[in-house]
């Protein structure tokens, strides 16, 4: 068995060498900025904020670490684990929480159960928690996905009560979610122009300094570098994969994305979903559940609610893309001759 976490070991090593600092990137484009390098959330993030702003960068050093805190699903202080382990008794939520576990119930609501934030009992009996891969069988996941229902989620205000037995996973959402924090607290300190790196989850504020559009690469998820760019601003671009988190057993591949109607890892013809919109928990709770949804249903999803935009690259070598994204999207690498299709409302 082998278990692959790529995207963090060249980033972690970046991080020991700049952890705790605030110091200036070398854009040649800003005459000042400030950057602010932190592990958290299982991943490696950067926050760059340009100009004078020292202080908002370190604020949002703060933010996300409390934030973390909160959510973390495995810390036995965190508000989640608090929930998950209260035994069909209320608990009391911080605003953060009680806001990040509303919108993403809506979220899963209007995707059907694709994104489905408890599917936690499943995704620890995968191992994808822990590390300690295992393939469950058949009988062990249909009793594992009888808790699973985000139905059973009662939230009145900021008070929240699990059925015995229901536990939430917000890893589809936290750093969706963190973003638009970050994002807001940056606004609010006067920054115009920042990017926030959070691990597949990039966040721009603003436009880059000197005014033209952030370039954001999109990973290739067949390895090595990237199968696109697209160009943003004032908004987020999430990335979901198989890629990003997955081990292998016996020739096959099991990843961290998981079909609610299964208990297995989702195999729906995509690769990876990139969604670019402003608000951030959309663009993850989104990347994750077209995932599951496979390229026809995710063409559905979109037409019939739209405000967002995506890439699809699908497991036969295709670039499924939304029309508003067609000009800003520029396939890379091995894709550069990829068949491109377009969706049209
Ligand atoms: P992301 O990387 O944003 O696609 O989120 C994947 C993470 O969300 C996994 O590591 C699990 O913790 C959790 N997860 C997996 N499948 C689902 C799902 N269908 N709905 C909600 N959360 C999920
Ligand atoms: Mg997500």
């Amino acid at each position: 068995m082998r278990a692959v976490r790529r995207r963090i070991i060249p980033l972690l090593l970046a991080l020991l060498l700049l952890a705790g600092c605030a110091y200036p990137a070398r854009d040649p484009e800003a005459n000042e900025s400030s950057s602010v390098d932190l592990l958290a959330m299982d991943t490696v993030m950067r926050v760059t904020a340009y100009g004078k702003h020292r202080e908002a960068a370190e604020l949002a050093r703060e933010k996300i670490t409390a934030l973390e805190s909160l959510l973390s699903v495995t810390n036995e202080n965190s508000e989640i684990y608090a929930a998950n382990h209260a035994l069909g008794a209320s608990v009391e939520l911080s605003p953060d929480t009680a806001a990040l576990l509303s919108r993403a119930l809506e979220l899963c609501d209007s995707t059907g159960g694709a994104l489905d934030v408890t599917i936690y009992p499943v995704v620890r009996a995968w191992g994808f928690t822990t590390d300690q891969f295992r393939v469950p069988g058949a009988e062990e996941l249909s009793a594992l996905l009888e808790r699973v229902d985000y139905r059973q989620v009662a939230l009145d205000g900021s008070t929240l009560t699990l059925p015995e037995g229901v536990e939430l996973d917000l890893g589809a959402v936290a750093k969706g979610y963190t973003g638009d924090c970050v994002a807001a607290l940056l606004r609010a300190e006067g920054v115009e122009s920042a990017l926030l790196e959070l691990g597949g989850n990039i966040q721009a504020v603003g436009a880059k300094p000197g005014g033209s559009p952030w370039r954001v690469a999109v990973t290739d998820p067949n390895g090595g570098g990237f199968a696109g760019v697209v160009e943003v601003v004032d908004k987020a671009v999430v990335t979901s994969g198989g890629y990003e988190r997955y081990f292998e057993q016996d020739g096959e591949t099991y990843w961290h994305i998981i079909d609610p109607a299964t208990g297995r890892p989702a195999r729906s013809g995509l690769l990876s979903v990139t969604i670019i919109a402003e608000e951030g928990i959309k663009c993850d709770a989104l990347s994750t559940a077209l995932f599951v949804m496979g390229p026809e249903k995710a063409a559905d999803y979109w037409r019939e609610n739209g405000g967002f935009d995506c890439i699809l690259l699908s497991d036969d070598g295709r670039i499924i893309l939304t029309e508003g994204i067609e000009d800003s999207f520029t396939p890379y690498g091995d894709w550069t001759d990829a068949p491109v299709e377009v969706l049209q409302r």
